[in-house]
């Protein structure tokens, strides 16, 4: 679906691009007004759908080479789709977060060298060598991906576009240095993948992720509840009003993932291996083993983020030797 975000928002246009289940379209928009252009994400580039980000642009009467700039909510596969093919046509800056670093290092360092970092990893957090090569399977193979003029961005920098004023806020937890944009005048907040209508979204720490990504993402979803947001529009999925609800719904989620992880921790210590495997999955409905490949690969990331959050809470520590173990901190009679 292309075309005005709301009919009311002139200089707001979004494109929808189908992709695979559960999500089933990514959104990227564009913010135009007066002579400023911004791109805000790339999109996802399935080979057998018509190019929507090019479709976008021109149903908004805006020529490649008239954008001022691509701003990125964060750097995940499924939206910087066309970010390589509109650098080149384009030369504009690609404005994103200085944190975001990490995630491109993740996931477009060299290919080798991921695969390596993430299989030691694997192994000091108690992953057999057959369970930790079928997530490693996983992992694409994409070659690195360069910024041709990278703009890093801090949380609180202000985007002007046209009489717009866009506020970045640093909402690290799905990635390390996710942004979503304020605009306060309409309180709109363009969400990323940071609060989503029908999906949680995963968050998970990863070799050189900072630590506790659920406590950031905890932290930067309740001061989100505080600024009073109308409207939403999310990095997948139709715009919302509800965004109080949507962050309830969120921080009970992630109540009941820390509860089952003190569960899965009773008793005796466990590897993080083992806590992904004593934990039910899938709205309590599958075992770990049951989870595709791919699944089970953001699942363990998952597990990791739970375990350093009740970690910053003090309820449980972990060793140090390989491989690390878990276990809940003893309660001291006051
Ligand atoms: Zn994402
Ligand atoms: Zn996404």
């Amino acid at each position: 679906m292309l075309g005005l975000v709301m009919q009311r928002e002139a200089d707001i246009h979004r494109a929808s691009v189908p992709m695979e289940a559960p999500l089933m379209s990514v959104n990227c928009y564009l913010l135009s007004e007066g002579d400023d252009a911004y791109l805000v994400d790339t999109a996802w580039t399935p080979q057998s759908t018509p190019d929507h980000v090019t479709t976008l642009l021109s149903e908004a009467g805006v020529r490649p080479q008239e954008l001022t700039g691509i701003i990125l909510t964060h750097c995940h596969r499924d939206h910087i789709g066309h970010l390589v093919r509109l650098q080149a046509m384009t030369g504009v800056p690609v404005l994103l977060h200085t944190d975001e670093a990490k995630t491109l290092s993740l996931i477009f360092g060299a290919y080798a060298r991921r695969r390596r970092e993430l299989q030691s990893w694997f192994q000091s957090h108690g992953v057999p060598v057959g369970a930790a090569a079928d997530m490693l399977d996983t992992i694409p193979k994409t070659q690195t991906l360069e910024l041709l003029r990278p703009h890093w961005l801090s949380g609180g920098d202000v985007i002007r576009v046209g009489s717009r004023r866009w506020r970045v806020l640093l909402t690290s937890g799905h990635s390390p240095g996710h942004i979503c944009l304020f605009e306060p005048e309409r309180r709109l907040l363009l969400t990323g993948d940071h609060i989503l209508n029908n999906e949680s979204p995963n968050i998970g720490a990863w070799p050189g992720s900072p630590i506790d990504p659920l406590g950031r993402y905890m932290t930067s979803v309740r001061y989100l509840a505080s600024l009073g947001i109308d409207w939403s529009l999310p990095g997948h999925g139709e715009p919302f009003q509800d965004v109080e609800r949507l962050i309830g719904r969120q921080l009970s989620h992630h109540q009941f993932r820390l509860n089952d992880t003190m569960a899965a921790l009773a008793g005796r210590p466990r590897t993080a291996f083992e806590v992904a495997n004593s934990v039910p999955w899938v709205r309590r409905s599958m075992r770990f083993e049951q989870l595709p490949a791919r699944h089970r690969y953001l699942a363990f990331g998952e597990t990791l983020a739970h375990l350093q959050h009740l970690e910053a809470l003090n309820m449980v520590q972990r060793s140090m030797a390989s491989p690390i173990v878990w276990w809940v901190v003893a309660k001291t009679a006051e």
